[in-house]
Formats: C-alpha cells, structure tokens, sequence
C-alpha cells in the first residue's frame, strides 16, 4: 500500500456547492476519532502496510483538536509503517488557522496543507456560505508559512455565481503574489442535493453557462501557466515539480486505504468504500470489524479507468504499460483516432505515451469516451 486517506466528516456549517460527507453536529467528533482509530487499527495488517502518503480530507480535518490529531497520528504510527519521507496532507480552512494551530500541526507531523481559498472576493465567499472572509485567508497564509510550512496548495474556484472575469483575474493575481508551490482549481458542478442545485431548479440565482466555465477555465490555464505553474492535472497547478503525491498515486492507480464514513480504497485490483453515514459507520465498527463495501471491477472497467485517470494528468496514457497490464494495444487498436487527436491539437505522444493538451483537458470526457472499451 501506498497512501492512507483518512476523512474527517465535520463541517462548521455546509458550503451552498458541496456534496461530500459531512456533518455538522460537532458534539460527536470524540465518538468518531474513537472509531477512526479503530478502523486504522482494524485494517493494519502484519507485517505493517508501508505508507508514502497520509491525506487528513473531508469534511474539515481542521476542525481535529490536538488530542483528536495526535490519537490519529500516533494510531498510525503504531499500526502502520510510516516512511521517513512520507508526504503529510491535512486540508484547511482559513477560519481555523491562527499562529499556534500551525505550528501544533507542524509537531504533529505535518508537512504539507491544502487550504480551502475558494476566492478571496468577500461578497462571492457569502454567497458560497463559507465559513471565512478574504482577509483570514491571507493571514492564515501568513501564519503556516511562519509556522515553518513551505509546501502549501490553495484551492480556488471559478466559473462562480456573482463573480466575473475580472474578479477572477484579481484572485489569480492575489494567488500569483502568494507565489505557493501548489494550486488545485475548479471551476463550480453544480451537483444534485445542494443548495445551488435548488436555487437553480427553482430559478432563485442565475449561474455561469457552459461558456462562462470554458472562457474562466482558460483564463486560469493562461494566467498560471505563464507563471511557470506547470499544468500537471485537469485541475491541478505545480511550480518546480511540487505535485501532490498523494493524489498522483490516485492518478496512477497505486493502492491506497481510505479510513472514515464515505472513503474510499483501492487494493491495486478492487475499489471499496465505507458506508456514508456517521452514524452508521460507528454502529458497524461496534461489531469489532470494519464493514467496507467491495466494488469489483470487470477487466473492462480497469482498462476504462486506467485511460480515463491518465489522460487527466501529465503522466499520460502509457501504451506499453497498458500492454503489459491489459494484454490490449490500445495504440494500434485505436490509431486513426489517436493521429486525428494530435494533427488536431487535442493530444501529442510523448516517447510512448499519449498525453492530452489544454484543449484536450476542455474536452477529455469526450476523448475518454472514445477511447473506452464497450462495457457489455
Ligand atoms: S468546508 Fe469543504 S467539505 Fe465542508 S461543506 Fe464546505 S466545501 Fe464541503
């Protein structure tokens, strides 16, 4: 195994965008750092999984006191076999940072935050609900890099109701002067069940059309890209090769153990996911063992999966490996569509491996879905 996610499902109020697992009764995060730590208990193996990366995700793992973070990490150490070099991720909110909490998580073991920005435009922050305002997000900033924390991600947001290119120019130029090694952002989904997704059924907001989000997506790769942010994922931005590891290892389909209500993992042939209800996760765990639901994939499915998280990423779609994992050639199986996409721009080969261009990433489900296997 190679990464360890564990998701911490609180959140101080819900964001009008969001559809992950969350909850906002914060009165039972004790009960559930218990049962977090007895799922990582109950899935350690003997000998010890050996761990490259860790990813504190959610929800928000900022909200973890000190002792819920320390139970967590020392669960870890003692279960599992922590590389010296492993990469530590704990995702933040502004509005939970101040100078001690840094540099607690900086004793912790913590190496790298991803902070939940979103923009720095107050009044599309209210509109998203967010829990703080712009001027937190630049003094938490401040205050992890004084804490000692070099290696930081932010995530922004375009394509948002009430903002425009020119507000989205002046995030981009905020982030630029920020000059962080790291970048992940994207554009708004409206998904089902959130309160964006009733405003819109119930015509309440306008939002952005499809031509906004293309117009916005290019803006951001323009603006970064000359920068030297290297574009290395569909959403993802890097200066001097400070990708994210943990989140590479997904894109290369590594195993990873995904710890919590609602994670999930991936055992190098099977995915499998814990149930999405906090109450329910706990009650399971009451059993003395973990409960996680097992999705076989069919050798179809894997080899869809494999192009579809390749393509998304600059490591690219890696003919020879697909060869020997698959026994396809996917190239000559596909080659009058594979010269089509680079005469026209969209992809290009790289020794062996096809590799999609910024216009390829605006059209890569397209792409993707032509490439696929037929399913039945
Ligand atoms: S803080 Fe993050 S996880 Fe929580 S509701 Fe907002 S976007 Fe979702």
């Amino acid at each position: 195994m190679s990464g360890l996610y564990i998701h911490i499902p609180f959140c101080r109020k819900a964001c009008n965008y969001c559809d992950f697992h969350f909850s906002t009764q914060l009165d039972s995060m004790d009960r559930m750092v218990d049962g977090l730590a007895k799922e990582l208990r109950l899935r350690g193996s003997t000998p010890k999984s050996p761990i490259d990366t860790i990813y504190f995700g959610g929800g928000t793992p900022s909200i973890l006191t000190e002792k819920a973070l320390n139970i967590l990490m020392e669960t870890i150490i003692t279960y599992y076999n922590l590389s010296p070099s492993a990469e530590v991720t704990l995702e933040a909110n502004p509005d939970d940072i101040d100078p001690n909490k840094a540099k607690f998580w900086r004793r912790a073991g913590i190496n790298r935050l991803s902070i939940g920005i979103q923009t720095f435009n107050d009044k599309v922050l209210k509109v998203l609900n967010r829990s703080h305002n712009a001027n937190q997000a630049l003094k938490s900033i401040d205050w992890v890099r004084q804490a000692g924390f070099d290696n930081i991600s932010a995530d922004l947001m375009f394509a948002l109701p009430e903002a425009s290119d020119a507000s989205l120019r002046a995030d981009l130029k905020t982030l630029l002067n920020l000059d962080l090694p790291h970048l992940s952002i994207y554009g708004l989904i409206i998904e089902e069940k959130t309160v964006f997704s009733n405003w819109k059924s119930q015509k309440k907001r306008s939002f952005p059309s499809d031509l906004d989000y293309e117009r916005n997506y290019r803006i951001v790769h323009a603006e970064l890209t000359k920068y030297q942010y290297e574009h290395y994922e569909i959403s993802s931005f890097a200066k001097n090769a400070h990708f994210s590891r943990h989140n590479a290892s997904y894109w290369l389909q590594n195993p990873y153990l995904g710890i919590g209500p609602g994670a999930h993992s991936f055992d190098g042939d099977n995915r499998s996911h814990n149930i999405s209800s906090n109450r329910l996760y706990l009650k399971q765990l009451d059993t003395g063992r973990a409960h996680p639901v097992v999705e076989a994939l069919s050798l179809t499915e894997k080899m869809n999966e494999y192009v579809m998280t390749r393509l998304r990423t600059h490591f690219g779609l890696d003919f020879e490996q697909f060869e020997k994992k698959f026994h396809r050639d996917i190239k000559s199986e596909h080659l009058i569509l594979i010269n089509q996409l680079c005469s026209e721009g969209f992809a290009f080969l790289d020794l062996n491996k096809l590799k999609l261009t910024f216009e390829g990433f605006l059209i890569s489900d397209d792409i993707c879905a032509r490439l696929f296997y037929p399913t039945s």
